[in-house]
């Protein structure tokens, strides 16, 4: 929520910028640490969300663990301070050198993407005189009934080892010596809001949890990824997700053996409300057609609705506090030269003029993470909270 305050600070700073509310941050965390401590659960933070070092900081406080998709991921994770043994690495394309480097960090699981994933942990495991602990990433064929773009358990996608393959994974397992599995892990896609599609995903799970307690193999880990969603069109509504439902599901329908612990790997639901990307009008254009607003920022500072048509709610924070009561429809849209760099299509605003301070919510994931050089854009700026407070 903004505030006249807050907008008075906000008048003072370079545009744009991100601004995190540490507040909302910590009641964030602190709910989903309470409903996930409740069952017995264990939370790795996504770091690919969001890793700036204060975010972080407040992560690795909460006492949540890593979830890493790359070895300078895993690197940073132990840098700010979080237990190696509390880390896990995914990802479909991990190189001989981050492979090597997460095994000197001792983390707690691979998570593994291929059969020849399987041999290549073995063998630098083996040269490194160690011993690999890995996760089977499963593709489960569950549909997260998401953007495609962000559906990553079907079929079609390139994650995971699709279930025909298990048999020949168990057959490589036995072989390697320097390799314990230790559990299986899933991640079906990200912003799921249907909290049905989680029980589909138990379901997946148990049957797989049998097949390989049928095989020999005692698991420990049950690890069924993040993908949990936030409300991006409410954004003050009910800025923290209802973490308790989300994992009472997983409590009612995972059928758990004798010590089996469930991990999950939280990003968006975490960050995505304590972070907006505020931002100015540069100009109003008004056409025939179209009335433009052109902001200071573009698809550089928050890459998501070009990459992926998605949705943020729009706000002219000058105006909220100005008497106007004329509304108008304007495309929003950044500076950068492409056509995808539009924030938003008729978007209903009160009348902007330049100036105008803009705020563009619910960009806490995937937001300052992804943000680029292109056309040789300044690098970005952030605020915090804190400091805003005199
Ligand atoms: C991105 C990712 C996550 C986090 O997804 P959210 O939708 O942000 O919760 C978890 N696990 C893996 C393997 C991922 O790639």
């Amino acid at each position: 929520m903004f505030d006249a305050n807050r907008i008075t600070h906000f008048s003072e700073k370079e545009t744009p910028f991100y601004y995190y509310d540490l507040d909302l941050l910590k009641r964030t965390l602190d709910a989903a640490k309470r409903a996930s401590t409740k069952f017995g659960f264990h939370v790795h933070y996504a770091l690919k969300a969001n890793f700036n070092d204060r975010v972080l900081g407040f992560i690795r406080e909460a006492g949540f663990g890593a979830d890493c998709v790359s070895g300078n991921e895993v690197k940073k994770a132990v840098e700010v301070g979080f237990n190696p043994d509390q880390i896990v690495f995914a990802g479909v394309g991990k190189s001989d050198k981050e492979i090597s480097h997460a095994l000197s960090c001792n983390i707690f699981a691979f998570n593994v993407e291929s059969i020849q994933e399987l041999r290549i942990i073995d063998e630098l495991a083996g040269a490194a005189g160690k011993k690999g602990q890995v996760a089977l990433r499963i593709n489960p064929n569950v549909d997260a009934q998401t953007h495609h773009y962000i559906t990553t358990g079907l079929d079609e996608n390139k994650f995971g080892i699709a279930h025909w393959e298990l048999g020949e994974a168990i057959e490589v397992l036995r072989q390697c010596q320097h390799i314990e599995l230790i559990g299986i892990h899933f991640h079906i896609g990200s912003q799921i809001t249907d909290l049905n599609v989680f029980k589909s995903l138990c379901v997946k799970v148990n049957e797989l949890n049998n097949w390989f307690d049928d095989r020999g193999f005692r698991l420990r880990v049950l690890n069924v990824g993040g993908g949990l969603g936030v409300d991006y069109h409410h954004p003050d509504t009910a800025p923290i997700p209802d973490f308790q439902s989300y994992f009472a599901v997983f409590a009612e329908f995972l059928e758990r053996k004798p010590g089996q612990d469930v991990h999950f790997e939280l990003g968006r639901a975490l960050v995505s409300q304590s972070g907006s990307l505020v931002s100015r009008v540069l100009y109003v254009k008004n056409g025939i057609k179209k009335d433009f607003l052109i902001l200071d920022a573009g698809m550089t500072e928050l890459m998501r609705p070009a990459l992926y048509q998605a949705y943020h709610k729009i706000e002219n924070l000058t105006a909220a506090y100005s008497n106007s009561t004329v509304q108008v429809h304007y495309d929003v849209v950044g500076p950068i030269c492409e056509s995808s760099d539009c924030f938003g299509k008729e978007v209903l605003l009160p009348q902007s003029k330049r100036g105008d301070l803009i705020a563009i919510r619910t960009a806490g994931a995937y937001g300052e993470v992804m943000a680029s050089r292109y056309n040789l854009r300044d690098e970005i700026r952030y605020v915090y909270s804190d400091e805003l407070i005199r």
